[in-house]
């Protein structure tokens, strides 16, 4: 089964490459680990994926409000979050082969022994790593900054000026999509655990004593999610976190996990952070970033619930989800069988024969018309058809459109070739919008 499940995974990261949708980052200058590269494919699937997100969680919300906020953040907020004391990993070095590691993500035997799992070698005494990146700015470089290990503090830095401008009433939500940036001590696992990942995550502000009603509505929301996006919902499970792997400042955390081919690891968290982040950033900024109920006449420090979803780990679970492989005519074939509203590309149209002008001006006329209605369509004329549709059905693309000798000839339509199913159907010219519409919404 392991062996299985690592094959699946060399295979996704080859097609990934050989397909252009993610390159190893910075590959002709010999690499930069913990960095990737989207290609044209690959960025396609990344931006529909946002895409999707800010759609279920921001526009189709009422009270969710969509911010963006630099990556550059200064040291000050830095300290009053905790992260420049506290945003650590346990780290081990071994003594021989100077090789480091990750304590807790240790074979147990190597941990107990103190034996490095590379050579063998005695490992050393673990220390605090902090995965924060420094950034001197400026031209004497006296100002120091860091590249943010998490997007949270944009969302409560922005609190009072969202309550000033927008004045909502609690609760209310304020999420973005952005870049984080980790020092993590060993990179691993494609997209897995990498040194530069967006996130995309929100901090939902209520009273007090509603915290578990909308930990519990955000909770069955996340699982909508998973299921919109095409992530496998048998392959995701949900861990309750514990007191002693909680962070120090939050009630409850529920972690969602994925059946990753390398394991069973943390796709996505959903974490209670009570009014710790405002309260830590008021006292830091000696601003008030306290609310005040119109109603009731009180003032107070709203609470926090924050679901959490790294966008590259999103990605991964949605390749792992959609990888298949099966049999057709005589010839094995690999398909990722994504949801049309992630697939990179939406429909492919094709002239039956390269050398024939009436049928390649016909399959253009089609091609024109598909791709000003839904933008991600791609023509092909190049090789046999047998061979067009499997290069398709390896980026996934949910429907192709075939021009014949019966289109031009008798009227009859054009033919719909079924990703998933290999099926193909006959459909009319005039129809084709309408029935392309409602397969892929
Ligand atoms: P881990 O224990 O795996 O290091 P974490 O508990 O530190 O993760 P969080 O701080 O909760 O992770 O980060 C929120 C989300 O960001 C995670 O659920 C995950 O999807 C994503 N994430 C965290 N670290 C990385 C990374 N190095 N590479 C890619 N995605 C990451």
């Amino acid at each position: 089964m392991q062996e299985k499940d690592q094959s699946v995974m060399e295979k996704i990261v080859s097609l990934c490459k050989r397909r252009g949708f993610i390159f190893p980052g910075s590959d002709i200058y010999g690499g930069l680990a913990g960095t990737w590269d989207y290609g044209p494919y690959g960025a396609q699937l990344s931006h529909n994926i946002k895409e999707l997100w800010w759609k279920h969680f921001v526009s189709e919300q009422e009270n969710i409000f969509g911010i963006s906020t630099p990556t550059l953040v200064p040291e000050a907020v830095w300290k009053a979050s905790g992260h420049l004391s506290g945003f650590t990993d346990p780290m081990i070095e071994c003594k021989k082969c100077h090789h480091r590691f990750r304590t807790d993500h240790l074979p147990e035997e190597n941990k107990t022994k103190k034996k490095c799992p590379d050579c063998g070698g005695e490992l050393g005494e673990e220390k605090a790593f902090n995965l924060m990146f420094p950034v001197n700015i400026g031209s004497s470089g006296d100002t120091t900054a860091y590249l943010r290990g998490e997007i949270a503090p944009g969302m409560f830095l922005n609190f009072k000026n969202v309550l000033d401008t927008l004045h909502p009433d609690l609760p209310f939500g304020l999420a973005q999509i952005g870049k984080a940036y980790r020092n993590e001590i060993a990179p691993r696992d494609f997209l897995f655990r990498v040194r530069e990942f967006d996130l995309m995550e929100f901090e939902y502000f209520v009273r007090e004593e509603t915290w578990e009603k909308y930990f519990e509505m955000w909770r069955l929301e996340m699982w909508k999610w998973v299921e919109r996006v095409g992530i496998q919902k048998d392959m995701t499970h949900e861990l309750e976190v514990s007191v002693e792997d909680r962070a120090f400042y939050s009630k409850r955390t529920i972690d969602f996990e994925f059946d990753f081919p390398f394991g069973k690891k943390e796709l996505y968290g959903l974490a209670y952070r009570t009014d710790h982040d405002l309260k830590s950033h008021s006292v830091g900024s000696g601003v008030d970033l306290t609310y005040f109920d119109e109603e009731t006449k009180e003032r107070f420090t709203p609470h926090v619930v924050e679901p959490s979803f790294g966008h590259g780990r999103t990605l991964l679970a949605v390749l792992v989800s959609a990888y298949r492989e099966d049999v057709m005519g005589d010839e094995t074939r690999v398909y990722l069988a994504f949801k049309p509203s992630i697939a990179p590309v939406k429909v492919a149209v094709f002239p039956l024969l390269k050398n024939k002008p009436e049928l390649v001006e016909k399959a253009r006329g089609v091609y024109a018309l598909l791709k000003k209605e839904f933008g991600a369509v791609v023509f092909d004329d190049n090789g046999n058809i047998g061979k067009r549709y499997r290069r398709q059905d390896e980026i996934g693309t949910p429907f192709c459109i075939t021009i014949d000798f019966d289109t031009l000839e008798k009227g009859t339509g054009v033919t719909v070739r079924n990703r998933d199913t290999g099926e193909q159907e006959r459909v009319e010219e005039s129809e084709l919008h309408i029935y392309l519409k409602e397969k892929l919404s």
